[in-house]
């Protein structure tokens, strides 16, 4: 029989692992990770039209509408073959987009990472991000081998813009009010898997790892 191939989305409070996870996940299964987050920074950093457009509300903590990120995510998943599988990190974020995505492709796991509001802030405020490779720290939990330096590829560390206590706070609400609902969305569909995301890195890990394997997905 033909290996089944995974079509995952990961989602979460901001704060929650979706990047970190996101990414162990796909490489684990050698599929792309596609995350909005990064298609919408690397579009504001490059300044095109759209670019600008999205600036407006991802400096503000909120979400950007469903129509142009709806486009963005298709346009993304167009010049991909969907077949081989994919992990979606932080898309969707609400039922519509939910909706929208499942006319473009069925999804097969939809992890959801449980992460308490606390914790979320307390990881925000001290997560630092590469500019050149994107890959992600945290001050005191992954603090990289040299302060300020990124261990991959020596770039620079920074914070995000976003990534301050109000923003962190406004983020938290639209999650709670908007995103929280996909719960339900996803467990109708039979494909949520609930894991405990305050866990150690490797053992969140582990958990998604085992859940995935019990649904018949083997890396
Ligand atoms: P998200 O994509 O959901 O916003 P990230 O993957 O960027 O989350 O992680 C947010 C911050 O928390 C980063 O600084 C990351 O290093 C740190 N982090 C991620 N997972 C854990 C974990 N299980 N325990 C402690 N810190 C974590
Ligand atoms: P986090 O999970 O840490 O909040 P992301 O990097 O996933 O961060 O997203 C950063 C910002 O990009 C969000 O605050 C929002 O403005 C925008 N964004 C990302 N994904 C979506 C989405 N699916 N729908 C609308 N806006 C999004
Ligand atoms: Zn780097």
């Amino acid at each position: 029989m033909a290996k089944k191939r995974l079509r995952a989305i990961m989602f979460g409070p901001p704060g929650s692992g979706k990047g970190t996870q996101g990414q162990l996940l796909a490489d684990r299964f050698d599929v792309p990770h596609v995350s909005t987050g990064e298609l919408f920074r690397a579009e504001i950093a490059g300044k095109s039209a759209q670019g600008k457009m999205l600036k407006k509300y991802v400096e503000a903590g909120a979400l950007v509408p469903d129509e142009l990120t709806n486009a963005v995510v298709t346009n993304q998943l167009k010049r991909m073959d969907l077949r081989k599988g994919f992990v979606l990190d932080g898309y969707p974020r609400n039922v519509e987009q939910a909706t929208h995505l499942n006319r473009v492709v069925k999804i097969n796991i939809a992890v959801q990472l449980r992460v308490a509001d606390v914790e979320a802030v307390r990881r925000l405020v001290g997560r630092v991000q590469c500019v050149d490779c994107e890959q992600v720290y945290h001050k005191t939990d992954s603090p990289p081998i040299k302060p300020g330096m990124c261990a991959l590829c020596g770039g620079n560390l920074i914070k995000r813009n976003d990534d301050t206590k109000n923003l962190i706070r406004k983020r938290l609400e639209t999650f709670h009010f908007m995103t929280e609902p996909l719960v339900s969305y996803y467990r109708q569909k039979g494909v949520l898997l609930t894991i405990n995301g305050e866990q150690a890195i490797p053992y969140v890990f582990e958990e998604i790892m085992k859940k995935t394997a019990k649904l018949g997905f083997k890396s």
